[in-house]
């Protein structure tokens, strides 16, 4: 509480100085201070890739054998939100937070994260995928859910910094790795009545992960979760806040115990239109293999990677996008269908449990299907920079 007034007090005698340098950004206003750091970010490129080149051997991670677990690494980068205003960005070498026991976040889910992956690139520079759409998404589930927006040229900065500051921990060209960055917002400031907080914590951490497909692509059985939906018509399907997950948890465990890996929902009004998996957007390839089909709905999250693809089909494969509703009757009719998302860009799916019966995908469902394994590897080799990046979907940072 000190360090609050404490902090107040100087904001407001700065305010004068504060006004002349003060630039919206959004609806929401931050100093030039924050620019600088875009600077520091790029002064800091030469020294990050000798850095890179020094330690590749000290980060000590078993690329063979990486997975999706947890592990500390150099630091993360954080800011803060008090009184309008963004702190600068800072790096902590913590792997643990403190917040107040009253924070938003612990009792009404005042929270919402993102996921996106920087590569090391066959040209020997570490890029990410398309870290402004993940920018513009963390504005939107803010919005939605009262929290500060973090304007993006700051999210960009703060993910940038993220990778270059462990930059030994991107598993090398070939192994087939990634750097996992996990940027997340939420209400850090004590609160006990329902109100959207007045401090707000934005950190961002980054895990090296492993190939999922070591083994090649192989597909996996779904089944249609019928005693739980996952969103709400109107509810807040379409953001990434951290309740989702939740809620999604009992469902995916239930699944899971039963032997299906995946849980696919349908439209919580009618249970006849399919949403989208857990975790992942539904994407399916029919007509013939001549189109590209995903649902539309305002309950879904709208997933990068399905964006991605979706151009990808169109422009690339000549494949006809149909982006409208999908009835689970259709399933039947596809050639292939698939999960996506930025943890494995495609998961295929040879089989849909629905009401105790056993949809078959396609001729051979125990083998992935042409177009989702094309749509795989173009999109895999536009991350590691094995073919041209056309549409500049790569951030460079090393
Ligand atoms: C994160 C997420 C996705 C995948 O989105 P990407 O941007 O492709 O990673 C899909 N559905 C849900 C529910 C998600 O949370």
């Amino acid at each position: 509480m000190t360090i609050v007034l404490a902090w107040s007090v100087i904001g407001s005698s700065f305010t004068p100085v504060f006004d002349k340098e003060r630039e919206t950004f959004g609806s929401h206003i931050i100093t030039r201070k924050s620019r600088s750091l875009a600077c520091c970010a790029r002064r800091k490129t030469v020294s990050c890739l000798s850095h890179s080149l020094h330690k590749a051997s000290s980060a000590k991670v078993d690329w063979k054998n990486l997975g999706f677990g947890f592990m500390p690494t150099n630091c993360f980068v954080y800011a803060t939100y008090q009184n309008g205003f963004w702190s600068e960005l800072e790096t902590s070498k913590e792997t643990s937070i403190r917040i107040p026991i009253a924070a938003t976040v612990l009792h009404y889910g005042q929270a919402a994260f993102e996921g996106l992956k920087a590569f090391a690139c066959k040209d020997g520079s570490i890029r990410i995928f398309r870290p402004d759409k993940n920018a513009e998404r963390l504005q939107l589930s803010a919005s939605r859910i009262m929290m500060p927006l973090v304007p993006k040229e700051m999210f960009l900065d703060a993910v940038v910094r993220a990778v270059q500051e462990n930059c030994e921990y991107v598993p090398p060209y070939g192994s087939g790795g990634s750097l996992y960055i996990r940027p997340f917002l939420f209400g850090s400031g004590a609160r006990v009545g329902l109100g959207p907080s007045d401090e707000y914590t934005f950190i961002v951490f980054v895990v090296p992960v492993g190939d999922y497909y070591k083994g090649g692509l192989a597909p996996v059985t779904a089944i249609v979760t019928e005693d739980y939906d996952r969103a709400a018509p109107l509810g807040v399907g379409n953001v990434k806040v951290g309740g989702n997950y939740a809620a999604d948890l009992l469902p995916y465990m239930k699944s899971k115990e039963r032997g299906y890996p995946v849980n696919l929902y349908l439209d919580p009004v009618e249970r006849k239109y399919i949403e989208e998996f857990g975790t992942s957007n539904f994407i399916a390839i029919g007509n013939k293999r001549t189109s590209f089909i995903t649902p539309n709905s305002k309950s879904i999250l709208k997933s990068i990677t399905n964006q991605s693809l979706m151009q990808l089909a169109e422009e690339e494969l000549g494949l006809q996008v149909e982006y409208r509703k999908v009835a689970i009757d259709e399933v039947s009719h596809f050639d292939e269908v698939a999960a996506c998302g930025t943890a494995v860009v495609i998961t295929p799916v040879g089989r849909i449990v629905y009401q105790d019966e056993v949809i078959s995908i396609g001729n051979n469902p125990d083998q992935v299907g042409p177009v989702s394994k094309q749509l795989y590897e173009l999109m895999r080799s536009i991350q590691f920079g094995q073919i041209p990046d056309k549409r500049h979907w790569m951030y460079k940072v090393v």
